[in-house]
């Protein structure tokens, strides 16, 4: 991977993997939304790697909130996953969708850490979810040198380990094929392909 790309904004919408179905609660699609999106949220990048509690420290945001669509509270069609950070700023308000616009059309990143807007839409995001917050700037930076160190040093074993760590996936990845859907899954086929399906099998590669 190039040193900005674990910043790089989707270049396009995301289309849907899974399509579990009947749950009651929406936080039993956590598993499903964590292989979805990659261990990553979908407005910040932040990785659950980053975080000392991995997985813990996210959530499943409603991109349509319940207040304004309760019918779709449990739609997972209406759900992504979100760093808590996020998903606690956005609150009951509309954002950018990354399941209908590319977000790389309107955000990107700067060699210094910074989210620059593109469009109107996304300079609005990035107040709402305060981006440029100076502790997520140095998050961007520290990891980009590490991708640096890493490009520059890859026969290292210890900045191999530590690339591994922060670019890995974590260690719990979710067995998809284990979970029933009440109302089964229109998209089952897609299973296989999960990111434990393939660790399985010997097909995930170390980084993401
Ligand atoms: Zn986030």
């Amino acid at each position: 991977m190039n040193d900005l790309e674990p910043f790089s904004y989707p270049s396009t919408a995301h289309e849907r993997r899974h399509g579990p179905k009947g749950y009651s609660n929406f936080s039993s699609f956590k598993p499903w939304l964590r292989d979805e999106f990659v261990f990553r949220c979908v407005y910040c990048l932040n990785r659950e790697r980053w975080y000392p509690d991995g997985s813990a420290s996210f959530s499943v945001d409603h991109l349509y909130p319940k207040t304004v669509t309760p019918e779709r509270e449990n739609d997972y069609t209406n759900l992504v996953y979100s760093c808590h950070r996020c998903n606690s700023l956005k609150q009951d308000r509309l954002t950018l969708d990354p399941t209908i616009t590319p977000l790389s059309r309107h955000l990107r990143v700067d060699e210094a850490g910074n989210v620059r807007a593109t469009t109107p839409d996304g300079a609005k995001m990035i107040d709402l979810l305060q981006l440029n917050h100076p502790t997520y700037i140095s998050r961007r930076v520290f990891y980009k040198e590490l991708a640096i160190l890493y490009r520059r040093s890859h026969d290292d074993k210890q900045i191999h380990n530590l690339y591994i760590h922060a670019f890995g996936y974590p260690d719990d990845l979710p067995d998809l094929n284990s979970l029933k859907p009440p109302l089964g899954n229109s998209l089952a086929f897609n299973v296989r392909e999960s990111h434990h399906a393939r660790k399985m099998r010997g097909e995930l590669n170390n980084v993401h």
